[in-house]
Formats: C-alpha cells, structure tokens, sequence
C-alpha cells in the first residue's frame, strides 16, 4: 500500500465550521484536507431548490439570528440579498387565530431581574421558572417560556441550564436584532466557502476537499495524527501534524463511538456530558396556493409565525414576505422523540396538516391544498444524530472546555464550541471554525 499522503492539517467535517477553518487555513498557505462523510458539503445546512417554487427548502437552517455578522458579511460578500422575516405572530386562543402582546420584552425583563441568582447557583430552567418567576409571570406565560426554549433552543427545560437559557435570551441571538434569512437559502454561503477549495481557483494550493469519506478512527500523539476511514467503501488514511475535529455534538456522544479516538478524549469527557444534542422536528409543507393569505379577508395575510400551543405540531412559519405556497411545521425539545418515535415522515406531515387544520379552522380544507412536503430526520442521520446543542444543567464550562485544543494536536470546532453567545447556529458555527483554525496557526 502506497503510504498515506499527509498534510499540515484534516479537518474533520464540512459543515460551516469546518469550510470556515477550512477557507482560513488554505487562505494562509497550510495544506490543508477536509474530510466530509456525506456527498455534499454544509452539513445542518441543506438547501433545496425546487421547480416552481420561489423560496428555498432549508431542511436544516434557514433563519440568521441577530446581528450575526460573520454570516452576514459573508453572504453580502458572496452577492446573496438577505430578507427580514416579518414579525407578525399569531397564536390560537379561544379557536381563533390571533394577535397577542409579544411576551418576550416582559420575559426579558423578568429574566434579567430575577436571573441574579444564577450567577451563584444554576438551576434546572423549570426549577429558575417556578422557584424565582412566579411572583411575576402568570403560570401561562411560565408555560410560554417554557416552550420557547423547546422550540428555540430544543431543549428540554428539565435539565437544561437555566444560567445558560438566560445568557442566550438577554443576548443578540433571541433579542432585539433582526431575524432576517438569506434569499435564495443557506446554501449561497456553503458555495462561498467551497470556492476557496477549488483547486483551479489557487493553482499549485496543496488543499483539498473529499466527500463521501468517513472518518472511523482518528490515532494521534503530540504533533502527529493519523486518520483512517472509508471513501465510497474503500479504505483511506491521511496522516497530518494535527486535526481539525468540527464533528456534530451528537456524533462525539455517540455510544458506542462512532469515530474512534486514540487515545481516548478522556480530557471531554465532562464538556460532552455538560453538553446536549436537542432534537427538532421540521417537516415543509407545500400547497397549490398560500391558501391562509385569503382566509378571514385576508386577516392572516403578513403573519409570520402561527402558534398553536395545544396541538401534535405547535409552530408553524410562512415564508412572509416572500409570497409562496410553503408553510414550515416546527416542534423541539422532548415532544420529539414522543412524536417521531417508530414513525414514518408520512406520518410527521399527516400531524402536521391535523394540526394546521385546527389553527384554522373549519373555513378551509387543509389536506385538500397539499401538494407535498420536504423532511430529514436529523436525529437519526448518523452524521448529525441531533439538531443543535443546548447546555445542560453542570454544563456551564462545557462549551469553552469542549474548544480547547489538546496537546496543539487536536483542534475543536463546531457550533458547541461556541462561547461568543451563538452557539447552535450558524454564525456560532463559523465563528467556532475561525477561532480553531486561529489557533492552529498560532501553534
Ligand atoms: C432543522 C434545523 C434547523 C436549524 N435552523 C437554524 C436556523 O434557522 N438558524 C441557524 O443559525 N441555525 C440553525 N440550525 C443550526 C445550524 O444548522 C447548525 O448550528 C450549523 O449548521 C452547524 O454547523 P457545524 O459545522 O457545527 O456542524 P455540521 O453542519 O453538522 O458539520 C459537521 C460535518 O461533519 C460531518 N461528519 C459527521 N461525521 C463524520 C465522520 N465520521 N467523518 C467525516 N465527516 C463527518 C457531517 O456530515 C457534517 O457535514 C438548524 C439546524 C437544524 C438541524
């Protein structure tokens, strides 16, 4: 056998963290190889586009949190429009659909006054609720902070970090910027990314990208690092002076292991075990017409998000204000492995048309109007096995410990690596792929 072709350093991934640090690695002249085990690049991002339709399928990411100006600067430099969503809600109450106050200023007012407490001691987010909220929210705005973070954060607020939920919610991601998405979807910042691994782009570059190449086992010792896996079910090995590891939260938990470290990452074990990997369920639904924007006289029309709290599926998002027939059904947290359990995305799209049809009652036939729906099970996608992280109740430290590098040889990326407050999206993501592949260089 031929002997494995090295470089200065694999990056393990090519997700947004990983084309990020990827992109910066090559821009300074180290070679660089990204190993990605599926046959597209992006990762949690995955745009589709479709014949007729005049928005995106993100069945990963779609939304750019607040500011987020990594991404944004990105996607401007890569000549992708950005749209604001609109910011009309409506939530089922008495069997109609309507407008009711926003909770989140009181929410974040009551957080920040209250949230003292859990500089000393952190707590479960439902403990923070009922033990230091209930003098001043009602038991059903309690319950509406609560299913926020399911939704938001895909947590479950038993055991998650009520210190962390809190940090998150006063900060930009949840807060007062703007909530836009890139037009044509998620996937013009990907392309961005790839171009610097064109090789006709920076001839001579000793860089590269191999898809379809599963990293099984990573064998490492101060400076050297040797990666074994299968392309297209042939064996590989590359070996390299270190490793870029920007694998999924879910794929570093994962029991037994799924890719094979040696020795083993003893050092994470606590920031794996601080650390959850929340699920989601996102099934797209597409109809012949945006039905909703005529019903009731057009009083829906404009609505961006449709919450019925007491159904199988209790968000829903249209795409305003682009007009298409698209809307998103949406559910995080622990109602999702209740729901997805033993069941067929068939199944997921029946509830969420059920549910629809309860948010708007008897003036329309909701079936009547599909014409299909988009799903990926992130959760059992074996190079996700999870939406996006959450820090569980212990887990305060385990972002910033889940970064660290080990012995200037094993670098760590990803969205869970990201203490700048945007952790779980994108922006986190790339930031986390910047900041590791700094400090690659710096070694
Ligand atoms: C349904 C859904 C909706 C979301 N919505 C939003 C949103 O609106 N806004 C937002 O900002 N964020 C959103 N997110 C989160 C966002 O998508 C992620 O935070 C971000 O894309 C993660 O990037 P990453 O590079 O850290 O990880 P990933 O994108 O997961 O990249 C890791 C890469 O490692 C690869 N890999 C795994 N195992 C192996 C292996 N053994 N060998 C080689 N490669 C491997 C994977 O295939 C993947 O490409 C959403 C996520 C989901 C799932």
């Amino acid at each position: 056998m031929a002997p494995a072709a090295s470089f200065d350093v694999v990056v393990l991934g090519a997700g947004a963290a990983g084309l990020m640090a990827g992109a910066e690695l090559a821009r300074s002249g180290a070679s660089v190889l990204l190993l990605e085990a599926r046959a597209r690049a992006g990762g949690r991002i995955w745009t589709r586009r479709e014949p007729g339709l005049a928005v995106p399928v993100e069945l990963g990411a779609e939304f750019i949190h607040g500011h987020a100006v990594i991404t944004r600067n990105l996607l401007a430099a890569a000549g992708a429009t950005v749209v604001d969503a609109a910011d009309l809600h409506l939530t089922v109450h008495q069997g109609e659909l309507e407008r009711r106050p926003d909770l989140f200023p009181r929410l974040r007012q009551a957080l920040a006054a209250a949230g003292s407490v859990l500089a000393q001691h952190d707590m479960s987010f439902d403990e923070f609720l009922e033990r230091h909220l209930a003098a001043t929210l009602s038991a059903d705005e309690r319950q509406r902070a609560r299913r926020m973070a399911e939704g938001f954060d895909a947590a479950d607020t038993a055991h998650a970090s009520a210190r962390a939920i809190v940090e998150e919610w006063l900060g930009d991601v949840l807060g007062t910027g703007p909530q836009s998405r890139p037009r044509d979807g998620y996937a013009a910042l990907i392309e961005a990314l790839l171009a610097s691994f064109d090789p006709a782009a920076r001839p001579g570059g000793a860089h590269g990208l191999h898809l379809e190449s599963v990293v099984r086992e990573v064998r490492w010792s101060p400076r050297s690092v040797a990666l074994a896996g299968e392309r297209a079910g042939a064996p590989f090995e590359f070996r390299a002076r270190c490793a870029l590891v920007t694998l999924p939260l879910g794929v570093l938990k994962a029991q037994p292991a799924a890719v094979r470290f040696t020795p083993p990452l003893e050092a994470k074990r606590s920031a794996l075990e601080g650390l959850a990997a929340g699920p989601v369920i996102k099934v797209l639904l597409r109809f012949r017409t945006e039905f909703w924007e005529c019903l009731h006289a057009g009083r829906y029309a404009g609505a961006s998000f449709l919450h019925s709290p007491h159904s199988g599926i209790p968000t829903f998002w249209t795409p305003a204000p682009e007009h298409a027939p698209l809307l998103v059904a949406w559910a995080g947290g622990p109602r999702v492995p209740r729901l997805a359990a033993g069941h067929p995305p068939e199944d997921l799209a029946r509830l969420a048309v059920e549910s629809l049809q309860t948010l708007f009652g008897s003036g329309v036939d909701v079936a009547a109007q599909l014409e299909g729906w988009y799903y990926h099970d992130w959760q059992r996608d074996p190079f996700a096995r999870g939406a996006y992280s959450y820090v569980a109740l212990g887990g305060s430290a385990a972002r910033a410990a889940l970064a660290q590098p080990l012995e200037d040889t094993l670098f760590f990326a990803g969205e869970a690596t990201d203490t700048g407050g945007e952790a779980g999206t994108v922006t986190g993501a790339l930031q986390s792929g910047l900041r590791a592949a700094r400090e690659v260089l710096a070694s």
